[in-house]
């Protein structure tokens, strides 16, 4: 039983203002959010369905719960195997919290489908928007100009929704800040990409030189165009222990797109050209004032590598570029001491604890007692919702999080290491202050 300590704190953190320092929503036609047909295909959005993966859901089944043509009677059955299998997952936990706050339902069984059925007839982008300034949340911070998820093949090729938002074919949406998503900038495989770059920085590439720039020109574009930060999630795809090649190692791969316009690279003899591109993005951040984001700790998705994405494999480049500030993502889970270490001891390196509350509450209430012990706590990010193009779970994920904040520092006045005051604060801190002030965001100090 949660003490009232815990209540009275959870009361007072509820209402707070919130900066929500990740997402991946997308400003489409002006509107943000994804709008669902069908119940299950409602309910199975992003992690619940990785979740069903786990439990040996087949990736077809998955497609057959998404799918809006397919009755909800045809996918009953199915849907209820698997959440009877993972109902009890922190990623499940958030889809019951939406359930509750989005269509008032407390158990989840065939006859409350038709409920959340009523209500998705009458959804709207507009009513998406509703639910976010409806939690209190001020700014949203999004990481979405790359080509959508059912576009990965253009990875290598090109980027639309970047040349979109650089062209100003997007209209802006004050709430949203937008970041730089920059893996596919120092992930070069093809000569496309190349002449891709060419044509959006309106700059004749034929050196890796004039590629920098290029680079430089684009980053420059973006920042005048509101981007608050550089976003990099290359862990999905390569360990992050970015080395510092020489230029000549990097030009001699670069130069291969420029005697041959058909020659490709391949994952690990590119790797020279993508650190030094990786490092001279950082130095691009500093010279532009731009925090830079790092995806570390839990890859989503199944299988991967779970050494690879540990925050200690970038400390030499945290020690390299001191005056770049760098925000951690994730709680490096499963790695708490390695990302305590970095964060006491790096004055450039910040912790965020986005998407980590749905991960594993039980690390996250731990990292953000052991942070306030340890690390200053103006370094400290509390929340990311990181669910895609789902407001609703978001302030789901919302809900959860303040619940577990409440928990820890109900745990810190009990064992008297702070006030009830300062406890207030400090969920403020996070949840507001640090990340208005980390991303430059304007909004008021409170
Ligand atoms: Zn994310």
């Amino acid at each position: 039983m949660k003490n009232h300590i815990y209540q009275r704190l959870l009361d007072q953190i509820n209402p707070l203002p919130v900066v929500d320092t990740h997402e991946h929503m997308r400003i489409l036609d002006g509107q943000i959010g994804t709008i669902y047909q069908e119940p299950i295909q409602a309910l199975v959005v992003g992690y619940l369905s990785v979740d069903f993966l786990s439990a040996g859901a087949m990736p077809g089944e998955i497609e057959l719960m998404q799918d809006p043509t397919v009755s909800t009677d045809a996918k009953w059955p199915l849907f209820q195997r698997f959440w009877r299998s993972c109902q009890h997952t922190a990623y499940a936990r958030v889809t019951k919290i939406v359930l509750r706050q989005q269509y008032g339902i407390q158990q989840l069984d065939r006859a409350s489908l038709d409920r959340v059925a009523e209500k998705l007839s009458v959804q709207s982008p507009q009513k998406k928007l509703e639910v976010l300034k409806q939690a209190n949340i001020k700014a949203v911070i999004s990481d979405w100009l790359f080509p959508h998820p059912t576009q990965r093949q253009l990875r290598y090729y090109s980027n639309p929704v970047l040349k979109q938002f650089l062209t100003g074919s997007i209209p802006a949406l004050p709430l949203v800040r937008n970041t730089f998503n920059l893996p596919y900038f120092h992930e070069i495989r093809t000569r496309e990409f190349i002449d891709f770059m060419s044509s959006l920085a309106q700059n004749n590439i034929t050196s890796l030189q004039d590629y920098e720039e290029s680079l430089f020109i684009i980053l420059q574009h973006a920042r005048d165009r509101g981007v608050v930060a550089i976003k990099d999630q290359s862990a999905y795809r390569r360990p992050i222990d970015f080395s510092f090649p020489t230029r000549a190692e990097a030009e001699s791969l670069f130069n291969r797109f420029l005697s041959d316009a058909r020659a490709q690279l391949a994952w690990p003899e590119a790797r020279p050209l993508d650190d030094f591109l990786f490092q001279q993005s950082m130095r691009f951040a500093r010279e532009l004032n731009l925090p830079v984001q790092i995806h570390t700790g839990l890859v989503t998705g199944l299988r991967n590598q779970v050494d690879k994405a540990n925050a200690s494999l970038l400390a030499p480049t945290l020690e390299a570029h001191r005056q770049v500030n760098f925000d951690l993502f994730h709680g490096n889970w499963p790695y708490m001491g390695d990302l305590l270490f970095l964060a006491k001891s790096y004055p450039n390196v910040s912790i965020n604890l986005c998407w980590l509350y749905m991960i594993d509450p039980i690390y996250a209430r731990e990292l953000l007692k052991r942070a306030v012990m340890t690390v200053p706590h103006g370094k400290i990010f509390g929340f990311g919702g990181d669910y895609w193009d789902a407001p609703e779970f978001s302030v789901a994920h919302l809900e959860l999080a303040k619940q577990i904040m409440a928990d820890a520092l109900g745990d810190l006045l009990e064992e008297k290491w702070i006030e009830e005051e300062q406890a207030l604060a400090l969920a403020m801190d996070w949840l507001y202050n640090n990340p208005n002030r980390f991303y430059n965001l304007g909004l008021p100090e409170k």
